[in-house]
């Protein structure tokens, strides 16, 4: 394995069942797996690959530059879309390489059509409609002031309006009104492109939460990203296992010291944690740095992040550092430096996973896999395989 005394251990077999239970959930459409920000974390390429053979057809990047990887690395996805990028952004290479380009805004209908006709090959477009998000997207009203160009553009052949699409802003409480509302803007534009003669390959408007809980949502093609890598996008109405998914990402370590301390010893920088009894200390080599959210530290009345050591667990005690954390293992622990203890994982032993991650530092699951540090090498492995 590696040098480094940690690793997150990233289950492609996992994947590849998360996508397929994915495309069972929303059995009319197709799955775009969503792999921006390195597949939260888990490697963009070996992550892409794993959902490929799960059955998404699609793949989708926020940055040109992550679809452009994707290619680059050899990633036949018969689609990739990719969809937030400023002027100036490398499109000519997204041509070249049959990358889907959203379309948010007139500046970026102009930047398409001149890399197209500079490469002389019809760029696949999408709009995006902004139904309620306010983030990126056309406002219906600039929709309709879009069109017409877009349409002049598709007669000479310099680009082909593939898709519409729009984003939820709170598909993860299914019974919000916004959901049904965004829903009806959306069945608006749609009315409104395909009015105009627009034919579509693809509509598409549900993430992981509204593939698992709003199925009027799913029309041709589904956009799930967290749920692919086994997590709840809905928390606090189930865990992975009630949807079939299982956590892919396992985050270990090795303990780097293990010694005796005498009650009253204040741990880890500003002694937010003292002792009560002597007692034994564990040094866990991944910090902040790595990922390890400082908002986990844990004090003398609330215990940090949890750490799965041998069969129990236990909260970090004290600040968070860069590096490194530090366990109360308790005044008879038998561990040693050199055994391996767990941070997150499938959850399925009674385990910590991610979402307890996320709970004791106050943020969701999602910010702690995908802020897991560079310094951590991901290993992958095949649970199925051989199997
Ligand atoms: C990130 C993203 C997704 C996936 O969201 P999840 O909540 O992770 O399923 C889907 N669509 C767009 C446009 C996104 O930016």
């Amino acid at each position: 394995m590696s040098q480094f005394p940690a690793r997150a251990v990233v289950d492609l077999a996992a994947i590849r069942g998360n996508v397929s239970a994915l495309a069972a959930h929303a059995p009319t459409a197709q799955v775009m797996a969503v792999v921006k920000a390195d597949a939260y974390g888990h490697g963009l390429v070996p992550s892409a690959h794993a959902a490929l053979a799960g059955g998404a057809s699609w793949l989708g990047a926020a940055q040109v530059t992550e679809a452009l990887e994707l290619r680059r690395a050899g990633v036949a996805a018969p689609r990739i879309l990719t969809w937030l990028y400023a002027p100036g952004a490398p499109l000519r290479d997204a041509i070249e390489a049959d990358i889907d380009l959203t379309v948010s805004a007139a500046w970026a209908l102009q930047e398409v059509a001149a890399a197209a006709r500079a490469v002389g090959q019809t760029a696949r477009v999408q709009l995006k409609v902004d139904t309620g998000l306010s983030r990126n997207g056309l406002t219906p009203a600039d929709l309709d002031l879009l069109l017409p160009a877009a349409q002049a553009l598709e007669a000479e052949g310099v680009i082909d309006v593939v898709g519409l699409w729009s984003h939820l802003a709170i598909a993860d409480e299914p019974t919000h009104p916004t959901v049904t509302l965004q829903a009806k803007v959306f069945a608006e534009a749609l009315a409104v492109v395909e009015g105009a003669g627009v034919r579509l390959e693809v509509r598409h408007l549900a993430n992981s939460a509204a593939t698992l809980t709003s199925p009027g949502t799913h029309y041709d093609l589904v956009r799930p990203g967290i749920a692919v890598y086994g997590l709840s996008p809905v928390p606090q109405l189930g865990g992975p296992e009630q949807f079939g998914l299982v956590p892919a990402m396992t985050v270990e370590a090795e303990l780097a010291n293990v010694k005796h301390v005498q009650a009253g010893s204040g741990v880890s920088y500003a002694h937010l944690y003292v002792t009560e009894r002597d007692t034994v200390l564990g040094l866990v080599p991944l910090g902040y740095a790595d990922g390890v959210p400082r908002h986990a530290s844990g004090t003398q009345d609330r215990p940090g992040g949890p750490v799965r050591v041998g069969g129990r667990t236990v909260g970090v005690a004290g600040r968070v550092c860069m590096d490194q954390v530090v366990l109360d293992l308790g005044p008879g622990a038998t561990e040693e430096a050199g055994d391996t203890v767990e941070l997150f994982g499938t959850g399925a032993d009674g385990g910590p996973t991610a979402q307890d991650w996320a709970l004791a530092a106050g943020t969701i699951s999602y910010e702690i896999v995908t802020r897991l540090g560079a310094r951590v090498p991901r290993v992958y492995v095949d649970s199925e395989e051989g199997a």
